[in-house]
């Protein structure tokens, strides 16, 4: 599987210069590339592909010293980003999805550029990484790469004034043969439903909120973004601004990053089965009503790390089908309509009365639970007599 390590740098003030002057060649090289596309199309309708630009590339050498200063594979790499982004849009023409033209970058969105075979390496003692034409620079490994990973690319990142150099690496996962072998032992299965009124909740009746100090970070997010609307246009507030704003906002992408690494971890320690939603997160931010929540708790983000943390510990991750998982009856399976604002599962067939984000947590455990073969009576037969005694309890706190 492929995965990135990504550490803080602390270039000299002559490398940061270098990187700077750097990332400025590559992005104007970016935006003529993707000018030569455009007017071969417009004039001739010729397409020109990657290696019709690569095979330029040494006469263009020839008379532009910047390029020369550019490591050559990283030069190459820009030709390989502006045909991946025109790719990418002609594969969303072709199934009618929206899509945007490539555009051009100016300096604010080019941030990054990428050796993508050699050129780089950590030194023996973890504390520099050596660039070839740029130099030996401090590097922080909060933790190891593992050793059997091959490290394939070295991708130098700016985020506004920090600097990060992130390793894509190739790590081998033992084969399937072995998760068969799990699938058949599942003991501690779990089903999540992420929702709007609590981040999380488990299919145990269990929550996860929304920290508060994501809220307070949040609220500083609006602070700055009102600030800013006030400040006069090209003024020197105005830009201290923006970087104020642009603070909060990776403060608030880390925190919340952290969070979701935190709660990820512990599901896949806990859990030998994780089964999510499969959630058309585009076709939901249609609703205006759900989409920043949709939005702030970062669904896909959460999967996604589960999903590897998952496949590295062996565990087994499931997506099922939403249809219906907040509307059925998890205890008899009749169909209860209820409106978003119904915050109770009321069943009117068995009487069952639970939190409506817990009942959709356990009809999402029965599907995937299903999926594998296998049945919520036989893998938590303790649990599920408990539910039974809910059904007596005339209401249900709705937190
Ligand atoms: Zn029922």
């Amino acid at each position: 599987m492929r995965k990135t390590y990504k550490y803080r740098i602390y270039p000299s003030r002559e490398q940061k210069t270098l990187i700077e002057e750097w990332l400025n060649i590559c992005r104007v090289l970016y935006n003529d590339c993707l000018t030569e596309r455009r007017d071969a199309w417009q004039s001739c309708r010729k397409s020109i592909n990657y290696y019709d630009q690569q095979n330029q590339l040494p006469e263009i050498k020839t008379f532009d010293d910047g390029l020369k200063r550019v490591h050559s594979q990283v030069i190459q790499d820009v030709l390989k980003r502006i045909d991946k982004s025109f790719k990418n849009f002609f594969k969303k023409v072709k199934k009618k999805e929206k899509a945007g033209y490539p555009r051009y970058k100016p300096r604010s969105r080019y941030n990054s550029f990428t050796y993508p075979q050699s050129g780089f390496e950590i030194s023996e003692d973890g504390k520099k990484l050596i660039l070839s034409k740029i130099g030996s620079i401090n590097i922080k490994k909060h933790r190891d790469i593992p050793e059997n990973a091959k490290i394939k690319t070295c991708t130098i990142e700016r985020d506004l004034n920090r600097w990060y150099a992130c390793f894509s690496v190739e790590i081998e996962v033992e084969d399937l043969d072995q998760n068969e072998g799990i699938r058949n032992e599942i003991t501690n299965p779990i089903g999540i439903d992420l929702g709007i009124n609590h981040l999380i909740t488990f299919s145990d009746g269990s929550t996860i909120d929304n920290p508060r100090y994501l809220a307070k970070s949040e609220k500083r997010l609006k602070r700055d973004q009102r600030r800013l609307s006030r400040a006069k246009k090209r003024s020197n507030n105005r830009k201290k601004r923006i970087f104020e704003l642009a603070k909060t906002h990776r403060k608030v992408r880390d925190q919340r990053a952290d969070l979701l690494h935190k709660i990820s971890h512990s599901l896949v320690d806990t859990f030998d089965l994780i089964i999510f939603e499969d959630l058309n997160v585009r076709g939901m931010l249609k609703n205006h009503h759900l989409a920043k929540s949709i939005s702030d708790v970062s669904w896909s983000q959460l999967t996604n790390f589960v999903s590897y943390k998952a496949e590295e510990a062996g565990r087994r991750v499931e997506f099922v089908n939403p249809k219906n998982t907040s509307q059925e009856c998890s205890n008899c399976g009749g169909i209860v309509r209820k409106s978003l604002s119904q915050r109770v599962h009321k069943c009117p067939f068995c009487g069952l009365v639970m939190d409506r984000d817990e009942n959709a947590a356990l009809n999402i455990l029965k599907k995937g639970l299903s999926r594998v073969g296998q049945e919520l009576s036989k893998v938590k037969p303790e649990d599920f007599s408990k539910r039974r005694v809910i059904q007596e309890a005339p209401s249900v706190r709705v937190g």
